[in-house]
């Protein structure tokens, strides 16, 4: 069946970055069909048998696309927030004691349902037992990358890292045909793998045309490690062992030279711009804006939720304009417009899928999200695109279709109560590690 979404404004993210002011779009199953001003309304949109949705004066945007995230870690959020060295006091041992097949699947179900519900359609997840993970998303209608991690010193799903690379090869298959779901190999970070490791990764990746992602130039102590022992940057060194190419997707980017920059462009690789974790663990900004210049696919990654405590866009969104801004001590650097691309259709870039989402044109998936302007917050709207970065957030997000299925609606989950997600990730918290920080659960 046909539907129509009217008396919305359209942000299409299309080429020439048209907007229609009051505008509509028409779609019939997965797949949009048209899109323009009210006026030029099809004719046969008269028909009755056609279903109309009044947007109400809502913002009509593509669905936004989170290139990098872990969403197997939600028990992980708000653990050790302000601890110096998170990582080896909270996360690394927890992981090993706590995490299983059934804790991913959970967790990962819901920060789905958590991502709907700000707007995500799309998603590259990077973490362990990925076959539960694709499960999750795929049961929760969304479209996504499950990318299996591999760690040299082994990890709670698998000791040796070529056995996590046969699963992830076998987990890229069993996707392959699928219309929503795709898997990829995942090396967790250029030094925490071995040049061997990386190399069987990324042979897979590229024969399959999937990302090759890994955590790129984010660390301190990376930088110092490939600095005193190869005399390289991280970049170069992936270059050195011939992993750098248009399938990889190099996450955070902190710590880069011009030379690693033009290096990622004449290698026509990508990049998850993580804003939010990274400023909060006082990293450092990563110079996009000159990523951007060369042209660099650039897209937006909220990080796990134990890093960045958020897994919607609209927050990196507005972080992302505030800190650029400020690092670049201009007030017009960044603009809303550019902003929302990289949240839409240049992380669709990014992540390989923006041949089907990322923006709203006839030909692509019906991936979009309707953002309401009732709530105080988002009056008055003069520029869209101003509006969805300055001014909304995640509770502005009234309605998300994926693939023409509507997954949102009067801002609530239609397949499933997000207590129910909650409460079965609870239950199974209980029974692990993840208890003795439970009190306020009993
Ligand atoms: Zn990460």
């Amino acid at each position: 069946m046909k539907t129509v979404i009217i008396n919305v404004i359209v942000v299409t993210m299309n080429e020439a970055r048209e907007i229609h002011n009051p505008g509509f779009v028409m779609f019939e199953n997965d797949t949009i069909l048209a899109t323009g001003p009210m006026e030029l309304l099809p004719k046969e949109a008269e028909d009755s048998r056609i279903h109309f949705i009044d947007g109400k004066n809502g913002i009509l945007m593509p669905g936004m696309v989170n290139i990098h995230t872990h969403m197997g870690m939600i028990p992980f959020r708000g653990l050790g927030d302000d601890c110096k060295d998170r990582l080896r006091v909270f996360l690394l041992p927890m992981e090993q004691k706590a995490m299983d097949r059934e804790l991913v699947y959970l967790s990962t179900r819901y920060a789905a349902g958590e991502m709907l519900l700000s707007g995500v359609t799309s998603v590259l997840d990077m973490y362990y037992y990925e076959e539960e993970a694709a499960r999750a998303m795929d049961e929760m209608g969304m479209r996504g990358i499950a990318g299996q991690t591999i760690m040299d010193e082994g990890a709670c799903d698998f000791s040796d890292p070529y056995e996590a690379i046969a699963y992830g090869e076998r987990l890229i298959k069993k996707y392959e045909s699928h219309p929503r779901i795709t898997a990829c190999v995942a090396p967790h970070g250029t030094s925490t793998c071995s040049g061997e490791v990386l190399q069987a990764a990324y042979r897979i990746d590229s024969s399959y045309r999937v990302p090759f992602t890994i955590h790129t130039a984010e660390m301190e102590y990376e930088m110092e490690y490939f600095r005193k022992d190869y005399g390289m940057t991280p970049v170069q060194y992936l270059e050195s062992i011939g992993v750098l190419g248009e399938m990889t997707l190099a996450a955070h980017c902190i710590h880069m030279t011009e030379e690693d920059i033009l290096l990622l462009k004449e290698k026509g690789s990508k990049v998850a711009h993580c804003i939010g974790s990274n400023t909060k663990a006082a990293k450092g900004v990563a110079p996009v804006t000159a990523m951007l210049g060369h042209e660099i696919p650039v897209g937006l990654g909220t990080d796990g939720p134990a890093s960045g405590n958020t897994l919607d866009i609209l927050t990196q969104m507005k972080l992302c304009a505030d800190f650029h801004k400020n690092e670049t001590k201009d007030r017009s650097a960044f603009p809303a417009e550019t902003i929302v691309s990289l949240a839409t259709i240049k992380g669709a870039k990014a992540m390989g899928i923006d041949r089907v989402t990322g923006s709203l044109e006839p030909g692509k998936q019906a991936d979009m999200v309707l953002v309401e302007t009732g709530s105080a917050n988002m009056f008055p709207v003069y520029d869209p695109y101003s509006s969805l970065v300055y001014s909304a957030n995640a509770s502005n997000v009234e309605a998300v279709y994926v693939a023409g299925e509507c997954l949102v609606k009067n801002k609530k989950l239609v397949n499933v109560e997000l207590k129910e997600l909650r409460d079965s990730l609870i239950q199974k918290m209980k029974k692990t590690e993840f208890r003795k920080h439970m009190d306020f659960y009993k």
